[in-house]
C-alpha cells in the first residue's frame, strides 16, 4: 500500500469549481478535504447574527476581533456531505447565502481573523493527506505543499456556474447580483493587504473556463500522480 502522504492546495478565485474538484480528488485519493472558504464564512456569519456587521456591510472590527476565542468551528462528514459546525451548530446551508457571500470579505481581510483561521487550518493539516483550497493555501497557508494548484476562470463563466448552483437550491438571485458579487469579491480578495489572493510561484495554473468537470477531475489525479511520483 502506498503511505506517502502529501498535502494538495488548491486556490483560486471565487466559484472557479476549485471546491468540487478539491472533493472530489480528496475522496478519490482517501484525504481529508477541508474548504477553508467555509471557515471564513462561518466568522461572518457569527459577526452578522451578533450584530457586528453594519447595514452597509461594514464589519466592526474590533468586536469581531474580541469574539475570535467564541467563534470554534469544525466540520461533520455525514452521508458523504462535508458540514460546517459553528459553535456546535450545523450551518453548512446557511454559509452559502448570498448574504454571507455579500459580507464575507472584508471579514476575511481583517488580519487577526486570518491569522486565527491560519493557524487552526495548518493545525488541521499537520499530518499531510489532506486537500484544502481557498485564496492563500499555496502562499500562506501551506507555502511548503507538494502540490499547488491555481485556478481560474472568467468572471462570467463563474458567475453563471454560481447562479445555476443557487436556483437548484431554490434561490431567488438573479445572474446579475450574482455576477457583481463575483466581482466585487475578487477585487477585495486581491487587493487586501493580508496574503492577498495570488499565483504562488510553484503552482500550476489551471484555466477550466472550456473544461467538463470530468476532465478537471482527471486532470487533478494526473497531477496528484505526477507529485506522488516525486517523492
Ligand atoms: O471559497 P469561498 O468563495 O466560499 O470563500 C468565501 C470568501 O472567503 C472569499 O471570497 C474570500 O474573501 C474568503 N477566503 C479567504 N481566504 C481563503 C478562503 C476564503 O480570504 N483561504
Amino acid at each position: 500500500m502506498d503511505t506517502k502522504k502529501i498535502t494538495i492546495a488548491i486556490d483560486g478565485y471565487s466559484s472557479s469549481g476549485k471546491s468540487s474538484m478539491a472533493k472530489r480528488l480528496a475522496a478519490t485519493i482517501g484525504y481529508r478535504y477541508i474548504d477553508s472558504g467555509a471557515m471564513y464564512r462561518a466568522v461572518t456569519l457569527y459577526a452578522m447574527r451578533n450584530g457586528m456587521i453594519d447595514d452597509s456591510g461594514n464589519p466592526d472590527t474590533k468586536k469581531i476581533i474580541a469574539a475570535l476565542p467564541d467563534i470554534n468551528i469544525d466540520f461533520a462528514v455525514s452521508d458523504g456531505i462535508q458540514n460546517t459546525i459553528l459553535n456546535g451548530e450545523n450551518v453548512e446551508k446557511e454559509i452559502r447565502q448570498m448574504a454571507v457571500s455579500n459580507n464575507v470579505s472584508p471579514v476575511a481581510a481583517i488580519p487577526e481573523v486570518r491569522h486565527a483561521l491560519v493557524a487552526k487550518q495548518q493545525a488541521f493539516g499537520a499530518e499531510k493527506g489532506i486537500v484544502m483550497d481557498g485564496r492563500d493555501i499555496g502562499t500562506t497557508v501551506f507555502p511548503d505543499a507538494e502540490l499547488k494548484i491555481f485556478v481560474r476562470a472568467s468572471a462570467e463563466t463563474r458567475a453563471q456556474r454560481r447562479f445555476k448552483e443557487l436556483i437548484e437550491k431554490g434561490s431567488q438571485a438573479s445572474y446579475e447580483e450574482v455576477l457583481a458579487n463575483v466581482v466585487h469579491r475578487d477585487h477585495i480578495d486581491e487587493t487586501r493587504s493580508e496574503s492577498p489572493l495570488r499565483q504562488a510561484s510553484d503552482a500550476i495554473l489551471l484555466d477550466n473556463s472550456n473544461m467538463t468537470i470530468e476532465e478537471q477531475n482527471g486532470w487533478i489525479l494526473d497531477k496528484y500522480n505526477e507529485a506522488i511520483s516525486k517523492l
